[in-house]
């Protein structure tokens, strides 16, 4: 397949498949289920929109520990390059406060927007934070932050696909590929 970025045609390689996804969010899951909330109370799972929608929706149907969901909608890129400039697009829902939460974003890049949303739920007073992140760019960090759960490890190229878009587009993509610029 090939898309359009800017005024070029690029390629695009596949890096996971729907099948190797769907492995590793189980992996993952299974780890969630073993460390449930301390205190018996709900885990609540932040789902970073748009981005990690379908690894959130996947990853939930395999918590079976006493779950609810919220969601908050942050932005930072614009096309293939990160702005620097973190976007609260949505309220933090207020409800957080002294619970266990559980961020699921998609993809850590600079770590800005991970940083940025910590910071947030810290303010807030959030009894417990973790985060979950379905892919990581270790070489682009720009901040000092760590995920407890990455599905894989990438490196620096621009991915689409599984909920991760370019300019709105291939988000419904089943799988996550790299496109060659
Ligand atoms: P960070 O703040 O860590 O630099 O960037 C995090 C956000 O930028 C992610 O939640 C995601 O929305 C977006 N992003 C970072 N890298 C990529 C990428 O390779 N592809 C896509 N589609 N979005 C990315
Ligand atoms: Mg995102």
């Amino acid at each position: 397949m090939k898309i359009q970025v800017g005024n070029k045609l690029c390629d695009v390689k596949v890096l996971f498949s729907e099948q190797q996804i769907g492995t590793r969010i189980a992996e993952i899951a299974a780890d969630i289920n073993s460390t449930p909330p301390a205190d018996g109370s709900a885990l609540v799972v932040l789902v970073v929109l748009h981005g990690a929608l379908l690894f959130a929706a996947d990853l939930i149907r395999h918590l079976n520990l006493a779950t609810e969901i919220e969601s908050v909608r942050i932005r930072s890129y614009h096309g293939t390059q990160s702005t620097g400039k973190i976007e609260l697009l949505s309220q933090l829902p207020e409800r957080l406060k002294g619970r266990h939460v559980l961020v699921v974003e998609d993809i850590i890049d600079s770590g800005r927007s991970i940083a940025f949303l910590k910071d947030k739920l810290n303010t807030l007073g959030v009894a417990s934070l973790r985060i979950a992140a379905l892919l990581d760019k270790p070489e682009a960090h720009e901040e000092s932050i760590q995920a407890d759960y990455v599905g894989f490890k990438i490196g620096r190229n621009f991915v689409i696909g599984y909920g991760l878009d370019l300019d709105g587009h291939y988000r419904n993509l089943p799988y996550v590929a790299e496109v060659i610029q």
